[in-house]
């Protein structure tokens, strides 16, 4: 495995430093003087008080020189830290070489797909075709469109808490009404079925666990008459619910959807965006599960440093879609391409070992976590390096912490050198999504001063 000396040379040494008295510091607030007159603020992190100026490993500098420990890994996206050597290095020779091809074959996009079919997870390991877009919400457009088209159906089954994206079928997929309000119709024929989130579970819990009520929820409105969701092509899930909260359910939920889409003919497709790359412990999360879906979606930290998404399908599924139908003029740039080849040459390094690493990290942290017991603590939950922290106002009440403390959380945070990025339905989950290069000692750190911010609440 790799050693913390050599985790610690992938990132600044001594972080967090503050050496400006505020956050954001007079040249950063500048900087974001200008953003808002000149970006649209419908982006995500538009309104966080931070400019990016360096980032290396899971350190990043502002251009007032503060240096930060990023416990979000740009949302889940850097994997293998910024700026990693191998990945410099891999921009650097492609670069000389060929980078655009439009959607015409180009090496490096061939030997990727061939790669990916390597990884996948059983079920489309060996066994699948890759189609390739620049962001998730595209994939999950592209999969829907393929779910449609192979199936011949029309209705898609998500779940409550879901964020697959935000264009017309991946936004009606999307629960969150920030992302909806104003913005619909969207694609139409969408179900929404209860994600079990067992500590807010809309159900009694008492006799079967919310996987087990969740799961055969869905078989019965797939497999009963008279449900409404007759003509269902795909059942899609994220494995972990990434932006509805961290909530990380047992294995039994996914093996349940498996049984009923087997049962209707409805495809079985997991959003890996997020949770994929490695992050929980494994390369996909739905390995956790022993499932074999019929997709998987990815993005975010397959492409790490420069974007790459996309969706596996299985082969004899991909045989289906008309040639030429989904062209993408950007679609696996070759230097995307290269980089994604060399993030997940580093996931499967034996010898790094990450994505064990990433197991054994999340578990110390989780335990961790629930051996300091703060008061604000509703739930810590997650798998491997997918932590969430549920605040609430008291436990018993679990009434979900105001979102004026939760912003006062997130900034004095920043102000003492740690970037976070909360999630959930009602905004009140801090999570900890780090690249899987996070030096211990700098997890430590990050931890600690969270715990010391929540008790200025
Ligand atoms: N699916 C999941 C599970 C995600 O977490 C996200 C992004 N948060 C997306 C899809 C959309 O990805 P992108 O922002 O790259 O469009």
């Amino acid at each position: 495995m790799i050693t913390e000396s050599e985790l610690l040379a992938l990132s600044h040494p001594g972080a967090p430093k503050m050496v400006t008295t505020s956050v954001p510091g007079p040249v950063a607030r500048q900087s974001l003087a200008r953003s808002l007159e000149f970006e649209s603020m419908a982006r995500g992190g538009g309104d966080f008080p931070l400019v990016f100026e360096q980032g290396f490993g899971v350190t990043v500098a502002d251009p007032d020189g503060n240096l930060y420990i990023d416990v979000s890994a740009g949302v889940g996206v850097n994997s293998v830290g910024r700026c990693h050597p191998a990945v410099v290095e891999a921009i650097r020779a492609q670069s000389q070489r060929l980078m655009h091809a439009s959607d015409i074959s180009n090496s490096r996009r061939v030997e990727l797909a061939g790669a990916l079919s390597e990884i996948m997870p059983l079920g489309l390991r060996g066994n699948c075709i890759s189609y390739f877009t620049q962001s998730g919400s595209d994939a999950l457009e592209a999969a829907i469109k393929f779910a449609k088209r192979v199936t011949g159906r029309q209705q898609i089954l998500a779940f409550h808490g879901a964020y697959h994206g935000v264009w017309n079928a991946s936004n009606a997929l999307t629960t969150g009404n920030q992302y909806r309000s104003g913005y619909g119709p969207f694609m139409g024929g969408v179900i929404h079925a209860p994600y079990p989130y067992a500590y807010r579970f809309p159900f009694d819990t008492t006799g079967k666990s919310a996987e087990q009520i969740a799961g055969e929820y869905v078989d019965y409105l797939l497999n009963t008459r008279y449900t409404g969701a007759e003509d269902v092509a795909a059942v899609v899930v994220e494995p972990v619910q990434g932006e509805g909260g961290y909530v990380a359910p047992a294995a039994e939920f996914l093996q349940l959807l498996r049984k009923a889409c087997n049962e209707s003919g409805a495809l079985l497709v997991v959003d890996e965006v997020q949770a994929g790359a490695g992050r929980t412990g494994k390369m996909w999360s739905v390995e956790h599960s022993g499932v074999e879906p019929d997709m998987l979606t990815f993005g975010k930290g397959m492409g790490g440093d420069l974007p790459m998404a996309g969706v596996a399908l299985r082969s004899d599924l991909a045989r289906q879609i008309p040639p030429g139908s989904v062209p993408g003029t950007f679609a696996a740039n070759a230097l995307s391409a290269a980089v994604c080849l060399t993030n997940i040459g580093l996931l499967r390094d034996p010898k790094l070992a990450l994505i064990d690493r990433a197991r054994e990290l999340g578990q110390e942290t989780l335990e961790y976590l629930r051996s300091r017991d703060h008061r604000l603590i509703g739930e810590s939950r997650g798998r491997g390096l997918m932590i969430g922290i549920e605040l609430v106002e008291d436990r018993a009440s679990k009434a979900p912490l105001a979102a004026q403390k939760m912003g006062h959380i997130v900034v004095e945070s920043l102000k003492r050198g740690i970037i976070m990025v909360p999630c959930g339905r009602n905004g009140n989950v801090l999570r900890l999504m780090p690249s899987l290069t996070i030096p211990r000692v700098y997890m430590t750190r990050a931890l600690e001063i969270i715990l010391e911010v929540l008790d200025t609440v």
